[in-house]
């Protein structure tokens, strides 16, 4: 559908224009960033500049970058390749971190979605060092924003690292390794505009990583495999337009309208973390009685794309362990659907997901009178 409306930005966000044409042009080009030649150093070049424009992003030095896969991988080089004896996961991250280390400790949030602190606190105590502690800076599917800075703070006084996933913060609010003291930050280049099976693990400090994948020097030895040099141009392009990115009032200015316009049409919806800081693009929203299954059949069917709130992969929607782990009611947590918008959302996208979104829910109380 040519006029299809996209606001499943946290998904993937649409490639931005200048990142395609850097690839295009790293496409075309050969030489692998080992090789002494000349082809070989222009793409070590092409590489070493990406790695800056990545740094600077988040305000680390260019050497602590550690080019990755993606998001997933990052996660796993972080939890894994750190080799600390407990880990302790908030209860609302990521499966790439929840999944990463078996036998991780869970640390509960509260019900509007923030971390507990104080929990942190007392799971830290009992624990034995040396522990990493993993919290978000912003949820997938709530766009609850984390108290990164405090959870750090609470980790230094018991010696532990802190492993921060700002996967979806980064291009949406500012991320500064050093405001946040985080030790390791993860990113993922399709989430800010590059293309998807890039990332990246930030270290906020000198700190020794176990590679996950061995056998070559790449990376200063922390992960093995020639480099996907186009990949990583087209992160480096996506992170120097992330950085001037001032569109963050308006995307506000848009999802709380939808929010306003959505509750106007079914008064009980609900809006989960709506009491806590969130992304400026994201929300999370139930209609009542409805599961996000059928609502996102029937808004693609309409033309808008939305995901369901619950965690969807192959096809599947399972139930949210966010939302679960923030108390929802299990029937209304699977009625949520995640809305999430970019720097190209208009007005006119958001009329026709209310205009559609309006229409399956009076169809659906007609159908149940
Ligand atoms: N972390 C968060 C919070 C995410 O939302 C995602 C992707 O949805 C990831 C990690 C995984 O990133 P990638 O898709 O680059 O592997």
């Amino acid at each position: 559908m040519t006029n299809a409306v996209y606001l499943d930005w946290n998904a993937t966000a649409p490639m931005r224009p200048e990142v395609a044409s850097a690839m295009s042009v790293a496409l075309a080009r050969c030489g692998n960033p080992s090789s002494v030649h000349r082809w070989g150093r222009a793409q070590r070049h092409a590489t070493e500049h990406a790695r800056a424009a990545v740094a600077a992003l988040v305000g680390a030095r260019a050497e602590d970058v550690v080019f990755t896969s993606g998001g997933t991988e990052a996660n796993h080089l972080a939890l894994l390749g750190s080799s600390h004896r407990s880990v302790l996961v908030s209860a609302i991250e990521h499966d790439s971190v929840r999944e990463a280390v078996a036998d991780a400790i869970s640390i509960p949030v509260h019900s509007s979605g923030l971390v507990d602190l104080s929990a942190l606190e007392r799971l830290l105590a009992a624990t034995k060092p040396p522990a990493l502690v993993s919290l978000m800076l912003a949820n997938n599917e709530t766009g609850v924003i984390q108290p990164v800075a405090s959870a750090s703070a609470v980790a230094r006084r018991y010696g532990a690292l802190l492993h921060c996933d700002a996967v979806q913060a980064a291009g949406k609010i500012p991320v500064a390794l050093d405001v946040l003291g985080v030790d390791l930050l993860t990113l993922s280049a399709h989430k800010i505009g590059g293309p998807q099976g890039a990332g990246a693990l930030v270290l906020g400090r000198d700190l020794a990583l176990t590679p996950l994948l061995r056998g070559g020097g790449q990376e200063r030895g922390r992960r093995a495999g020639t480099e996907n040099v186009p990949g990583i141009i087209g992160f480096g392009a996506a992170a120097e337009l992330a950085r001037d990115d001032h569109d963050s009032e308006k995307i506000a200015r848009l999802r709380d309208r939808a929010a306003a316009q959505l509750i106007d049409i079914a008064p009980a919806a609900r809006v989960f973390g709506a009491e806590a800081p969130r992304l400026p693009n994201t929300l999370c929203i139930t209609m009542p009685g409805v599961a996000a299954a059928t609502q996102v059949v029937a808004l693609d069917l309409a033309g808008v794309m939305v995901s369901a709130g619950a965690a969807c992969s192959s096809g599947k929607v399972r139930p949210s362990h966010v939302l679960a782990a923030m108390g929802a009611d299990p029937e209304e947590a699977q009625s949520a659907i995640r809305i999430s918008l970019g720097w190209s959302t208009d007005v006119a996208a958001i009329e026709r997901l209310v205009d559609a979104w309006g229409a399956l829910y009076r169809r659906t109380r007609a159908e149940a009178a």
